[in-house]
């Protein structure tokens, strides 16, 4: 059994009347993300974390920023793409963990939501899926609304002695 750990890290500006989409969930808010595709750092982070954990480069490889073709792009479809560049290799996901700092608005009710999606999307079980926020303490860019951060750690498995 092969066994790897991923990490990951995201960021975006926030900017008034912007629409604010993290874990592939659509958050009610004044403020969103400003960014080339739909600005959901949650997903972008836990992608990194994926392609890291099998050494498959990071999102902007495999999803260039300046390349029309992922202007204002769905997410969870980067996502999707990502789960299966691991699949191809013979990788499964094992668990995940996220954490979100965003001061605000309040992530409490949206957190079993993003678990539910976010699972549904790598295609494994929810209980393996952690979703986790808070937030910056008032401290910085962060606490000062000014933006949003993510974490995300993962594990992978693969059968056989590679
Ligand atoms: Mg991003």
């Amino acid at each position: 059994m092969d066994f790897r750990i991923g990490f990951g890290y995201d960021s975006h500006r926030l900017s008034e009347g912007l629409s604010l989409r993290l874990g592939g969930v659509d958050i009610v808010s004044d403020f969103g993300c400003v960014a080339h595709s739909d600005g959901d750092a949650v997903i972008h982070a836990l992608c990194d974390a994926l392609l890291g954990a099998a050494a498959l480069g990071d999102i902007g490889t495999h999803f260039p920023d300046n390349d029309d073709a992922y202007k204002g792009i769905d997410s969870t479809l980067l996502l999707e793409k990502t789960v299966d560049l691991l699949h191809q290799q013979g990788w499964r996901v094992n668990n995940a963990d996220i954490t979100i700092v965003l001061e605000r608005p309040k992530l409490a009710t949206y957190k079993p939501l993003m678990q539910i999606r976010l699972a549904e999307l790598m295609r494994v079980n929810t209980d393996v899926v952690s979703v986790k926020a808070k937030t910056n303490e008032k401290m910085g860019a962060i606490g000062r609304g000014e933006g949003v951060a993510v974490t995300a750690a993962v594990t992978v498995v693969r059968e056989g002695d590679n």
